[in-house]
């Protein structure tokens, strides 16, 4: 049975960080599922499809990556595809006690469990939101997303 996962995020946007965790992954897992969460409530600075299209950009070709959006509880998301493990990435300290919350949640409800994958240290400063303000400031974010010339902003 092949073992699928699911890596679920904001991705906004989907950083060199990311990458390098869905790369391991694949050394793992037969097949990775890039879920693409969205809550109504958050403000996204990127729009989602300009995320889909880029984060496809960065996979483009490689059948054991999916993309896709979801909305409500990720459990749910997951067991729809019919998978039981969710990838998260962690950098620091706030990562963990954040996830373990999250972590310990999930298998409480739908049983699902998590696998967790510590960063490189050269990856580990590579933050979404600090990226957000870069790119809202005018700055340079390419060192730190592939292919960032790709994401627009939200209308
Ligand atoms: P969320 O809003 O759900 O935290 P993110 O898009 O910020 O989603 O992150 C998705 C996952 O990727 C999380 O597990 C996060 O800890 C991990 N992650 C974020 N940045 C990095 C990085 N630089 N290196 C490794 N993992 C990362």
């Amino acid at each position: 049975m092949s073992k699928i996962v699911v890596f679920p995020g904001s991705f906004d946007p989907f950083t060199k960080g990311h990458e390098e965790i869905v790369n391991r992954g694949l050394e793992i897992f037969d097949k990775v599922i890039i879920a693409i969460g969205e809550n109504s409530q958050k403000n996204y600075l990127f729009s989602r499809e300009s995320r889909i299209n880029h984060i496809e950009s960065i996979f483009d070709g490689q059948d054991n990556i999916e993309i896709k959006p979801f909305t409500g509880l990720t459990v749910d998301f997951v067991k729809k595809e019919k998978a039981n493990l969710i990838l998260r990435g962690l950098r620091n300290s706030s990562d963990f006690n954040f996830e373990r919350t999250i972590a310990q949640m999930n298998h409480a409800i739908q049983d699902i469990e998590s696998i967790f994958l510590m960063t490189t240290p050269e990856l580990s400063a590579i933050n979404s939101s600090v990226i957000r303000d870069i790119k809202k400031n005018g700055g340079d974010i390419s060192q730190f997303v592939t292919n960032d010339h790709l994401l627009a902003y939200n209308e």
